[in-house]
């Protein structure tokens, strides 16, 4: 399939980079495909950034039929623009497909069509350290239906938002609140998925935690509220004395972060141990009364490592390696953001060129 291109003719100023900070700007451009029974789907094309038409009983503003991904196009020193393996977010896409009943992608032709878009508006891609473009690629159901079932007619839109550095002071470690009354996601859910539905749900909590002066919540599982899932919205990792843990995927309640499944490939490739396995909150209290919880750290897209300085479970209030951020939180990130802003070797070949 040929991805047609129609160039804006108003092209918008750019922003100023030292104030870009998250989600706040749109580039120039768009993708857009749409999907008909009995056609599949079809007609990719870049057209100029503008609204969707949307007809009031359109089925996602009703029964939140969506999916989304989130990825990032970085600018190298040398000139270059990479992303950072955009196949396995096309991959998690499908399988967040597949939850919704929303018919899959050629996830080859997507990244095609992601490279495609960011080419055209490569301009966009910030040049400041530490700045990037945030890549938002989404599905969802257009069927005129105020009826509960799978949509027949959808779209698949990608836009593109420059970005600040998350951390333009250095990395900050966060004060995390252990969540006991509100749950994200349950075995047999969609906590797997990023699905719109999942984050609205959500709000609640961080609303809660927020006025209490933390800045996310560590989820617990929502049958027995006893072992950790997630922080906010990063995968989580504790560092307890010879061994580095962070929860298993199995139960389908956690979104497997593509920055996860990396932390764990460099922590691996330099001999550290290791596990995906069930962590209670009883065993982080036990390991941080003796001592043994040395350090801990969200990781996803947006922050890339988030050290954890602070962690509330009901009245105890647990100060992680003094609140300042732990040798290796701080040798992953250095890595991670070595790889992805192109200024150390690739060895993992993680990195995708657009130019
Ligand atoms: C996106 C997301 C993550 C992190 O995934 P990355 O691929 O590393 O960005 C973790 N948890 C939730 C709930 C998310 O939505």
């Amino acid at each position: 399939m040929e991805v047609k291109i129609e160039r804006t003719k108003t092209p918008k100023p750019k922003p100023d980079e030292g104030k870009l900070g998250f989600g706040n700007y749109y580039t120039d451009h768009m993708f857009i495909m749409n999907y008909d029974e009995g056609e599949g789907w079809h007609d990719p094309r870049i057209v100029p950034y503008a609204p969707f038409a949307l007809d009031p009983a359109a089925m996602v503003l009703h029964y939140a039929q969506e999916v989304f991904e989130g990825l990032k196009a970085y600018r190298s020193d040398s000139g270059d623009i990479l992303l950072f393996r955009p196949e396995k977010n096309m991959e998690r896409l499908n399988r967040s497909c597949d939850r919704l009943c929303i018919p899959p992608i050629d996830e080859a032709f997507a990244v095609e069509a992601i490279k495609e878009l960011v080419r055209v508006d490569q301009d966009w891609v910030p040049h400041a350290e530490g700045t990037s473009l945030y890549i938002r690629p989404f599905i969802f159901a257009t069927d005129a239906h105020v009826g509960v079932h799978p949509a027949h007619h959808l779209i698949f839109s990608v836009i593109l938002s420059p970005v600040g550095a998350y951390y333009p002071e250095g990395l900050n470690p966060v004060k995390i609140y252990v969540e006991d009354k509100y749950v994200r996601a349950v075995k047999g859910g969609v906590g797997f998925t990023k699905t719109g539905g999942n984050y609205a749900t959500s709000l609640k909590a961080q609303d809660v935690a927020e006025k209490l002066g933390y800045t996310q919540v560590l989820w617990l599982d929502g049958v027995e509220r006893r072992y950790v899932e997630e922080v906010g919205t990063m995968n989580v990792f504790f560092v307890l004395d010879g061994e580095v843990v962070t929860p298993s995927l199995e139960t389908g309640s956690i979104l497997g972060g593509i920055t996860r499944m990396s932390c764990i490939e460099i922590l691996k490739d330099w001999g550290c141990n290791v596990s995906e396995r069930r962590i209670s909150v009883e065993e982080l209290v036990q390991a941080y009364d003796e001592g043994r919880l040395l350090e801990a750290f969200g990781s996803g897209t947006a922050a890339v490592i988030s050290p954890i300085g602070e962690l509330r479970v009901g009245d105890k209030v647990m100060q992680i390696n003094r609140g300042e951020i732990g040798e290796l939180s701080q040798k992953l990130y250095d890595t991670l953001t070595g790889i992805q802003w192109g200024k150390q070797p690739d060895k993992f070949g993680w990195t995708v060129k657009v130019n």
